[in-house]
């Protein structure tokens, strides 16, 4: 099917090697655009090449660290060229990871380097056309954030959303019509995926390894520490001791397992549906570890021992995953991995997390190659936040069809001693900023919490209680993490495409093959900076963008 309009059509003029960092943007700011075609006219002309054609638009965006023969035309002078820099944009920080060029202060600076207040942005009004001139290159930041991604110090900044804030208001600012597809489903504000990495699978199985003598250590004497920090609860450090006095009642069936992985999740996460990832393979600490005490990476249960609780979350309509060992270096062992975990949930479409986050650069082509339908490893071990510096799911570059949800808040990066060492309060801020950023952006939300943590020597319980009921008042979207990704999937086949209206003028089409979205994706126009009109649109049928809403921006829908 398909529908028309008759707003903004964005014209790209890219470096030639930018064109997979310009198809990605423009998936996550989904809104009408083109590569540039001369002859035809566009509202909006984006340009990072070091050739500017004369335009016929309203708008016009220059990124780029190299002076253009246009900047002496309209006046723009160069100040110093550096690598790399921290920006101030409103409230907003912009980390620039490429070549930077800082201008000649000029009376419409819209953005500066936050230490000195040099401009690094500027906006100059001409006769017929608004130019906006950047000091760095849009698509260069692009490709740097989806392959590198951001440095840990840098976590907490949503960089490729800002990217995307601004140009939309540049747009609507300059009183174009924009027409875009939000990140959002119809109705919410935001999707959350709920995760859990099934490391341990119940301490009976850790009888006499490092993960129990680790346990052992630190529920007692590393209790009494946390205690003194101010970290744990008289109450808990009695609860601590009595299970480490259980153990050996623990390991001959006596007592209850304070690591059983399911039943505490279930109760506490119930009606929302939560993605398990578990590891394939027992004793296999995989190849090519990279990283201190390789053969502590090796999972101590088998999944057929966690087959009661296993079944008992398909039928609570949770989702199973693999917890990758060798997926990411190798297409075989992908594939065998893969299989072993289809043989449980019965699922052609499955998704994966590497155990340790591990991956390089062709990990993506590695999984999709052995048939994964999307990856979960993008995050952080050492702290929360955007590694590739949003919240939306994204194709990673160089991929053709698997799909990366990236993983935001994790446990041990808030909680463990050795990487961020976090108070509950301190934690709850960084989570209150995550979750205020999706929020406002949409994407979706992703948590991991591991399967131990709840219980002793960790109780990382209540506070993962408390994100989970605070994430239920809002108006977020729960659903698993292949839900997500499906989601997201549908969304960027939805295409865009010029056709000329019968009064002549350029209108946008619509147009989506797929099955019915669910739940509708939204179709919002914003009339002016401040106004905007949205229509929930399942893919399936013709809409009419309410023409007595939004005259100027009327969508015929007709079925192709
Ligand atoms: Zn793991």
């Amino acid at each position: 099917m398909s529908s028309r309009t008759d707003e903004a059509m964005i014209g790209v003029i890219a470096k030639s090697d930018q064109a997979a960092a310009v198809e990605e943007f423009f998936q996550l700011f989904k809104t009408p655009w083109e590569f540039y075609q001369p002859g035809r006219t566009y509202d909006v002309v984006v340009v990072t090449s070091d050739d500017v054609p004369e335009v016929d638009a309203r708008l016009l965006v220059i990124y780029g660290a190299n002076l253009r023969t246009i900047d002496a035309r309209i006046g723009v002078a160069a100040r110093a060229r550096r690598r790399g820099g921290s920006l101030t944009y409103r409230s907003s920080q912009l980390p620039v990871y490429g070549e930077l060029l800082t201008f000649e202060e000029r009376d419409a600076a819209i953005l500066r380097v936050s230490t000195t207040a040099e401009a690094a942005g500027l906006r100059i009004h001409g006769a017929n056309i608004t130019v906006m001139r950047l000091g760095y290159d849009l698509f260069d930041e692009v490709c740097y954030l989806l392959s590198t991604g951001q440095p840990p110090d840098n976590a907490h900044i949503p960089t490729l959303d800002v990217h995307i804030t601004m140009l939309r208001e540049w747009i609507v600012g300059a009183e174009i019509t924009l027409l875009e597809i939000p990140a959002a489903p119809a109705g919410y504000s935001f999707a959350v995926s709920l995760t859990h990495d099934i490391d341990f699978g119940g301490m009976r199985s850790h009888l006499f390894d490092h993960t129990m003598w680790g346990f052992l250590y630190r529920s007692t004497i590393g209790a009494v520490r946390n205690l003194l920090r101010g970290r744990l609860s008289m109450s808990r450090l009695f609860q601590s001791w009595r299970a480490a006095a259980s153990l050996p009642f623990v390991f001959v069936g006596w007592a209850k397992d304070f690591w059983e992985p399911f039943d505490w999740y279930l109760t506490v996460e119930r009606n929302l549906p939560a993605t398990y990832f578990v590891i394939p393979f027992k004793g296999r600490p995989g190849d090519k570890v990279a990283v201190p005490h390789p053969s502590r990476r090796a999972a101590a249960y088998d999944l057929a021992d966690l087959a009661a609780g296993t079944t008992r979350l398909l039928r609570e309509g949770c989702e199973l995953a693999v917890h990758g060992i060798d997926a990411w270096h190798s297409v075989e062992r992908g594939q065998e991995e893969l299989k072993r975990v289809a043989g449980v949930n019965g699922k052609a479409s499955i998704g994966i997390r590497m155990h340790w986050l591990l991956f390089d650069q062709k990990t993506f082509r590695v999984l999709e190659e052995a048939g994964f339908a999307y990856d979960s490893t993008v995050g952080y071990n050492e702290t929360v936040g955007y590694r590739s510096g949003t919240t939306q799911v994204f194709r990673p570059l160089g991929a053709r069809a698997l799909l990366e949800l990236p993983v935001h808040i994790q446990d041990g990066a808030l909680f463990y001693p050795e990487r961020l060492d976090l108070s509950e309060s301190e934690a709850w801020k960084r989570c209150s900023s995550l979750i205020d950023h999706a929020r406002e952006c949409g994407g979706v939300l992703t948590t991991l919490w591991h399967d131990r943590s709840p219980g002793p020597e960790r109780f990382w319980d209540n506070f993962y209680l408390r994100l989970v009921e605070a994430l239920r008042l809002l108006d977020a979207w729960f659903a698993t993490a292949g839900q997500v990704v499906g989601w997201f999937r549908k969304r960027r086949e939805v295409s865009f495409e010029r056709v000329e209206g019968s009064d002549g003028a350029a209108q946008t089409r619509l147009r989506y093959h797929g099955e019915e979205i669910l739940p509708p994706l939204t179709v919002r126009v914003h009339r002016s900076s401040s106004t905007f009109v949205d229509i929930p649109w399942n893919g399936g049928t013709a809409i009419d963008v309410l023409r007595s809403a939004a005259p100027a921006a009327t969508v015929v829908g007709s079925s192709l």
